[in-house]
Parts: structure tokens; sequence; C-alpha cells
């Protein structure tokens, strides 16, 4: 029952380390995304920008045309020049910020691949455990089922006393190997392992109090088969 629960809490957790992976890799994108979205906004800030000093250099360009004394006419070019500067350099700095969006764009979209196929390999590992852990729950249901069966076959003291070890040492049956209790590692008085011997009472160890039993009689090393409770299978 114990190793069930502990199963059943510890599963899950196994896909941590990827949930954990994810949610940082989501998290720079999103990052970067936002960054990128900046990027763009001040990119088309900067379009309208040199649509509205070709603009300017049009009206420029006429007033150029129209002058009339080379005050005008100097005045005129300075100013057509100017803009046209100005337009140029707006349209080296964008066209150098436009490629290193591109290089950026590149690279997000081979981490967009990256994050989907974490996230791909997360639903799979979440499917495949789901099987995993519908059998683990059916296997403590059933486990339940048959803890219960069992203490109703037990008297009530012996409950009372499995229930207070359980409570106070974490289990509360041991196996005696070799004349020695295996939940204290004490050797029991050699008259104890005689009693136990015999099979026809419950006893405790004198150290660690827990329920004990020679291990030899109860699990018999020897022939499988022989200790097998399991339905007989239908022979072709
Ligand atoms: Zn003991």
């Amino acid at each position: 029952m114990r190793e069930l629960e502990t199963a059943l809490v510890q599963l899950p957790a196994k896909l941590d380390p990827l949930r954990r992976d994810l949610e940082k890799l989501e998290g720079m994108l999103a990052g970067e995304r936002g960054k990128l979205s900046e990027t763009e906004n001040w990119q088309k800030g900067q379009r309208d920008y040199i649509d509205r000093e070709r603009e300017s250099l049009r009206s420029a360009q006429t007033k150029f045309q129209a002058s009339k004394n080379s005050k005008e006419f100097n005045a005129a070019s300075r100013e057509v020049e100017n803009k046209r500067k100005a337009i140029s350099d707006r349209e080296t700095e964008l066209k150098k910020v436009s490629e290193a969006t591109t290089v950026q764009v590149t690279a997000m979209s081979s981490r967009d691949a990256d994050v989907e196929g974490l996230r791909g390999e997360l639903a799979k590992g979440e499917a495949a455990m789901a099987d995993q852990l519908q059998s683990l729950r059916s296997q403590h249901a059933e486990a339940l089922t048959m803890r219960d069966t069992a203490r109703g076959q037990v008297e009530k003291q012996w409950l009372k006393i499995y229930d207070s070890l359980v409570g106070k040492r974490g289990y509360a049956v041991a196996p005696v190997i070799k004349g020695v209790c295996q939940g204290c590692h004490m050797a029991l008085p050699p008259q104890l392992n005689n009693i136990l011997a015999r099979m026809q009472s419950i006893e405790t160890c004198p150290r660690c109090g827990r329920l004990v039993y020679r291990k030899e009689l109860l699990d018999p090393p020897a022939d499988p088969a022989a200790t097998t409770d399991a339905p007989p299978t239908t022979k072709a």
C-alpha cells in the first residue's frame, strides 16, 4: 500500500524537470517576442517619419525650383540637401535594424520549434503516464480492498497493536531471519525463536515490539510454484 502511495506521488513528479525546461523556454520566447514587437513599433515609427520627410522633401524641391534669387536658392538647396541626408540616414539605420530583426525572427522560429518539441514530449510523457497512473490507482484500490478484507479477519486487539506500531515505528510486522528481528536487528531469545517455529501464537519482538514471524516458515525460499496463490491458468 505504502509503495503504491509513494509511486502515485512520485510518478507525476518525474515530468517536473521537463515542465520547468518548457516554462523557462516559453518565458524566454515571450521576452524575445516582446522585444521584437517593440522593435517593430520602432520600425513603423521610422517608416512614418521617412514618409513625412519625403513629403517635406517634395515641398523643399518645389521651393527650390521656384526660388527667385540666390538667397532663396541657397536656402532651398540646403533644405533639400538636409532632407535627403535625413532620409538616407534613417533608411540606413532602418535597414540595419531590419536585417537584425530578420536574424532574430529566424532564431525565434527555431526556438518556437524547440518549444513545440518539448510540448510534444511532455504531452507524450503525460499520456504514457496516464496509463501508468491509472494502473497504479487500480492496484491501489485493489490493495485497499484486500487490506480491508484481511483486517476483517484479525481480532480487534491485534489491529489496535498493529495500528499503534505503524504509527510509532513506520511498519508493524517484521520477519525474523536466523534468529534476528529484521525490524530492530536484535537477536531474539532462542526460546522465543522456538515459539515462533510452532506458529501457534502471535508474538512480539522484546526490543522493538513489532509482530514477528520466522521468514523461512511463511515465505519458503524454495519452489515458487508451491507458494503461488494465483488462480490456476487454463491449459490448452
Ligand atoms: Zn525487533
